[in-house]
């Protein structure tokens, strides 16, 4: 099965998120940790991506098990707005950072407004707690934002919490590692 591993931050909006992907792209590039050029060992679209470096391996936890040998194993950066989940075994639960009741039914409906951009906020219907759809819990990591990393078939080689930090120093924002397993392979 095909996987990805995606940091997101941890907010809707990105204040100049473009300029900052292309600061963090610099920086993975001079580690050695992805290619400079954009080769088509990516999976969405037309397959565009930055094929994994042998930098990778000193920032993940298994280097035996990252996808050298894999035609996908490229790193894709989102710069539109997208909702970053599991796919398979998503539970769509998620908790109100307020009250602590459960709001999943509602707060993935919401998504319909978040998605164009109509509002970067969630309402709890039990307690009435606004804030960015970030700001509230959920169990299995996922996020929503104008920008995402996504690092095809590198999630068996898990990446090193140190490694996430790094993102989030570059974005002043916390970040979430969200593990995909994809459903059409
Ligand atoms: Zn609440």
């Amino acid at each position: 099965m095909n996987t990805q591993s995606i940091i997101v931050p941890r907010i809707s909006t990105v204040p100049v998120h473009e300029p900052k992907a292309r600061a963090i792209l610099r920086w993975l590039v001079r580690k050695e940790i992805i290619q400079e050029a954009l080769t088509t060992c990516g999976r969405t679209g037309n397959r565009m991506a930055y094929g994994i470096g042998p930098g990778a391996r000193s920032v993940v936890l298994k280097p035996e098990l990252l996808p050298y040998e894999d035609s996908v194993n490229g790193l894709e950066v989102v710069t539109d707005r997208c909702i970053f989940t599991p796919d398979v075994g998503f539970l769509h639960e998620a908790g109100c950072a307020e009250c602590r009741r459960e709001v999943g039914e509602a707060l993935f409906d919401s998504l319909e407004d978040w998605m164009p951009g109509y509002t970067d906020n969630f309402t709890c219907p039990e307690c009435g707690h606004e804030d960015d759809i970030n700001g509230f819990l959920f169990l299995q990591p996922c996020a929503f934002s104008n920008l995402g990393f996504i690092f095809n078939n590198w999630q068996a080689a898990g990446l090193q919490q140190t490694f996430v930090d790094e993102f989030a120093d570059w974005l002043d924002q916390p970040v979430a590692n969200v593990s995909v397993l994809l459903r059409d392979s």
